[in-house]
């Protein structure tokens, strides 16, 4: 191909652009984004960026020295596979090859939507709003206890705000952690002083200074801002009419080579799920590694002569109420658990196995479970589970 283009201009859209580069290519990149900011990290947003720590988190890339052709404030429209065709709101732009990498938005608490001083935390404008809403020190209340509502409490709990987290399931992180192991992160809450409420269901927000959250139970939670924090989803709206294949979720289907069902048009990062051969399902992962991985895969398919396929142990991590939390595989409920430490202590891991072998793991300030793990993981070790809930012997191989 002669023509790269890139739609997003997040993580794994620049990382696309980058890897390109690096791996060779001399045709001309064009990275389209929708936001009119420098393209930048998101998790510091949620961390330092949110405390003012930090100023920003621009990626440390020189756009111009790599020949990339940065179009920020342009939003794309939707794609004629057909034609080669990208429709964006400063025309159409003619490609060879395309990537769709434009991430998920988060979505919105039904009713709260343009309701004053109801946040949500994804863009840098979201963080920038926010910064003097922890500074003015109020009572908070975060919508949902997953990990953006947990790193956002943290946050606001070191600013010095009163923090309540509603949550509608019974315990933190419901969607992703089974009970046994959400369980000692119910505690971190208290620990940090922020309330947290499960079962308790939303049904409206009141606008006021303070304005206030009413719950489905009839309490009314007095909240000088709401920040909701209640998943993402794919932002592939724009795609619709292309002919060009998305999931349940509205993710973009793509293949092991992170191919779309459009001729040259591949899909990485939040937007897209893979089947993963190693897992053997499909995975949608929105998780920073997958937009830093996904890249490399995504320009060998444009660039190399040989196929590369995408198959990642998946990795990701979260800062919240003062511990490291590291996450390494995938794992399902059939899987076995196994725990190496006290859950109630500062440190901790969760194995879990299939078939004696190691597929995921969750460590809690134990990074060097997380990085033996991850290998063993990637090599389908087969694991003694005795040795293995030994906190105090490193994690290897029977
Ligand atoms: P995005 O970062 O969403 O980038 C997509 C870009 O595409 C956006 O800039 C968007 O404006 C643009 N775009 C969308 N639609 C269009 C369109 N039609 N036309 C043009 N441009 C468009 N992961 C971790 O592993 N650890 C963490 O600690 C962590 N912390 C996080 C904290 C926060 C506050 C957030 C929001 C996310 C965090 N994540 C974390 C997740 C991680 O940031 C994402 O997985 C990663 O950003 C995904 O990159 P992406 O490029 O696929 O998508």
């Amino acid at each position: 191909p002669e023509r790269v283009v890139v739609v997003g201009a997040g993580m794994a859209g620049v990382q696309t652009a980058v890897a390109l580069r690096e791996q060779g290519f001399t045709g001309t990149v064009t990275l389209i984004g929708a936001e009119p900011h420098q393209p930048y990290d998101r998790p510091p947003l949620s961390k330092a960026v949110l405390l003012g720590t930090a100023e920003g988190s621009a990626f440390d890339v020189d756009f111009e020295a790599l020949g990339i052709e940065l179009r920020l404030g342009c939003e794309a429209l939707g794609v004629r596979p057909g034609e080669h065709l990208l429709d964006t709101s400063a025309g159409p732009v003619p490609y060879d090859a395309l990537v769709l990498a434009t991430g998920a938005e988060p979505i919105r608490l039904p009713g709260a939507e343009g309701v004053p001083g109801v946040h949500l935390l994804r863009t840098l404008d979201d963080a920038e709003r926010l910064r003097p809403v922890l500074a003015r020190q109020h009572d908070i209340v975060v919508v949902g206890a997953g990990w953006i509502g947990a790193e956002f409490a943290t946050a606001a709990r070191e600013a010095g705000c009163a923090v309540t987290v509603v949550e509608a399931a019974d315990r933190p992180l419901a969607g992703a952690l089974p009970a046994e192991v959400a369980a000692p992160m119910t505690a971190w809450y208290a620990d940090a002083g922020a309330v947290l409420r499960t079962h308790a269901r939303v049904e409206r927000v009141e606008p006021g200074e303070p304005g206030a959250v009413i719950l489905d139970d009839g309490s009314r939670l007095p909240a000088g801002a709401v920040v909701v924090g209640i998943g993402a989803r794919p932002a592939t709206a724009w795609l619709a009419g292309s002919g060009i294949e998305l999931g349940a979720y509205g993710e973009v289907l793509a293949d092991e080579r992170l191919r779309t069902s459009a001729p040259d048009v591949y899909a990485v990062g939040d937007c897209a799920s893979f089947p993963s051969g190693r897992y053997g399902e499909r995975l949608l992962v929105h998780h920073w590694d997958n937009a830093l991985q996904g890249p490399r895969t995504v320009a060998t398919n444009i660039v190399g002569d040989a196929p590369a396929t995408y198959d990642p142990v998946p990795y990701f991590w979260s800062e919240q109420f003062g511990r490291f939390v590291q996450y390494a595989g995938h794992h399902t409920s059939a899987d076995t658990t196994l725990w190496r430490g006290d859950p109630s202590g500062p440190a901790w891991t969760v194995c879990w196995l299939r078939d004696d072998r190691l597929v995921a793991l969750l460590a809690v300030g134990r990074p060097r479970d997380l990085a033996q793990g991850r290998r063993l993981i990637e090599a389908g070790t087969v694991m003694d589970p005795r040795l293995l809930t030994d906190p105090a012997r490193p994690l290897k191989a029977a």
